[in-house]
């Protein structure tokens, strides 16, 4: 639609304009430091950063129902740049120009309603949110976008050039900056760190198609993480790691959508997700507290955190009921299928220990929870989703498997909505499914599988016949007739077909 036939008070709205002052602000020492430069963490006490709307008050003026519609209607618009995460610039990158803006298709995934069979299995009613549907099939893409149009902005501005950008990554980091580093070549470079067999074939190809240099080490992500931040402290390269404050600008996208495609009502909705670095959580909860300043939507979201008990910090840090006593302990994590959260030590720690503080503080109760699920269950929950219609990873069934774990421990109340985020695609994770069809996980898994969610195929090849057809070499004439009237036989009585006539 062009501009003209808008509403009039959305007009003045409805294209974003470079606006707002961005700063880090240091979450140790509370110090702040502009955004001229790149910054992972604090120069004065090294913790993480976040980065803040100084202006951020002039949203408070336009009212409630005006952002609405100017969400809304900017759907319409045919600009690339705000078809993404950039339809809430404002809240995102305000600061950014929209021809810096880097658009690959990220954003406004589809929520996808279990079906009644799956609905009753769980209990309540609930959504999947496929951030699979992503570029590079996976959420990380939220992120990764935002990082770039701000390193794209640093770029025209002429304040930097010859970009080397470098990420550690369980998988899915590593695919999602390389493809928006070969987007921009020749002014960027990306490097990128993988734990040696750590992470799946698929996600190992995606970087290498892209053209990144990609070095595997020995060890796991946290392992990788340590050198990429020693790389990064002592030499001239660009972080793309979630310690990189854009990244979660970007990724509170998914609260923006799952809002909007609420329309704003936001009571008695519940998010679940997977924890693994913690960005994520991170970029969630302050999405939804952003939101809710604003006035845009009218409460705030219960909140689900769910860790396998391979790999769970930030469940054992939280499961202290007094805040006193907490201590945060990095754990050394076991195999879990649900490998792209597989971290002992995640980085965004202190985000979530002042983020979830606020969030309660807002919403005036507790409204932020962490379980804890077994490998089996979410191997299980995964495979239950996918047999009703669903396309969630691993980490979509870590989801799964948490609200059924969240349910059971009453965190929730029956008329609850929950919206859970399957994190990337199903076929970046086949192999463990493999593995449980064919039942064949090293033990330290701890799954086995239950035979009612196996499938496999079935080779037909009758006994009787001696010529089958092979590439290359097609059958003909009567042994063709033969082939095509033996193999639907046997394919009929497999299925116990009934004739039509
Ligand atoms: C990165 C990733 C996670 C974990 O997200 P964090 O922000 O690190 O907590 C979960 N699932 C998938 C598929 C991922 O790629
Ligand atoms: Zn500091």
């Amino acid at each position: 639609m062009r501009i003209k036939d808008f509403p009039k008070e959305i007009q003045p709205y409805l294209i974003p304009k470079e606006q707002g002052e961005l700063i880090y602000r240091c979450l140790g020492c509370n110090k702040e430091f502009g955004i001229e430069k790149l910054l992972y963490t604090c120069p004065d006490c090294g913790q993480v950063l976040l980065i803040y709307d100084i202006n951020f008050q002039r949203h408070k003026k336009i009212p409630g129902e005006i952002w609405h519609k100017i969400f809304d209607y900017r759907k319409m618009l045919t600009i690339s740049s705000v078809k993404g995460i950039y339809r809430y610039h404002e809240f995102i990158g305000p600061i950014l120009p929209l021809d810096a803006i880097v658009y690959l298709g990220e954003g406004n995934t589809p929520m996808i309603e279990a079906n009644a069979p799956l609905k009753e299995k769980v209990g309540i009613r609930f959504f999947f949110k496929n951030d699979g549907q992503n570029p590079s099939a996976s959420f990380k893409d939220r992120g990764m976008a935002s990082a770039l149009s701000y390193i794209h902005f640093l770029i025209q501005k002429g304040r930097i050039s010859d970009v080397l950008a470098i990420c550690a990554s369980t998988g899915d980091t590593s695919a999602s900056a390389a493809l928006y580093a070969a987007y921009l070549k020749p002014h960027i470079k990306s490097v990128v760190l993988l734990p040696h067999k750590k992470v799946t074939p698929q996600q190992l190809s995606q970087p290498l198609g892209s053209g990144a240099i990609v070095f595997e080490i020995p060890g796991v992500f946290d392992d990788c993480m340590k050198v990429v931040e020693s790389l990064s402290e002592n030499y001239n390269v660009a972080l793309l790691n979630s310690k990189n404050a854009w990244r979660i600008l970007g990724q509170e996208s998914y609260s923006y959508e799952i809002a909007q495609d609420f329309e704003y009502e936001m009571t008695d909705k519940v998010i679940v997700l997977p924890i693994g670095n913690a960005g994520n959580l991170s970029a969630v909860m302050s999405g939804f507290i952003k939101f809710h300043e604003t006035g845009i939507i009218n409460a705030l979201p219960k909140i689900i955190g769910v860790q396998s008990d391979h790999a769970d910090p930030v469940y054992r840090y939280y499961r202290n009921p007094d805040p006193k006593k907490r201590e945060f302990i990095p754990v050394t994590v076991k195999p879990s299928v649900a490998q792209a959260a597989m971290i002992g030590n995640p980085v965004s720690m202190p985000r979530i220990i002042h983020l979830v503080d606020r969030y309660n503080q807002r919403a005036k109760k507790q409204n932020v929870f962490f379980v804890q699920v077994n490998e089996q269950s979410i191997m299980d929950w995964e495979l239950i989703a996918n047999r009703n219609g669903h396309i969630a990873c691993t980490h979509g069934g870590e989801s799964l498997a948490g609200l059924v774990a969240a349910i059971r421990q009453g965190i929730l109340n029956p008329n609850d909505i929950a919206i859970l985020d399957s994190t990337a695609h199903t076929i970046k994770f086949s192999g463990f499914q493999d593995m449980y069809f064919e039942n064949r996980f090293p033990t330290d898994f701890e799954i086995s599988p239950n035979p009612e969610l196996i499938n496999s195929t079935v080779y037909i090849h009758p006994n009787d016949l001696t010529k089958v057809p092979q590439p290359g070499k097609p059958l003909t004439g009567d042994d063709f007739k033969l082939f095509v009237r033996r193999v639907s036989d046997e394919i009929s009585s497999y299925l116990k077909l009934k004739k039509n006539h």
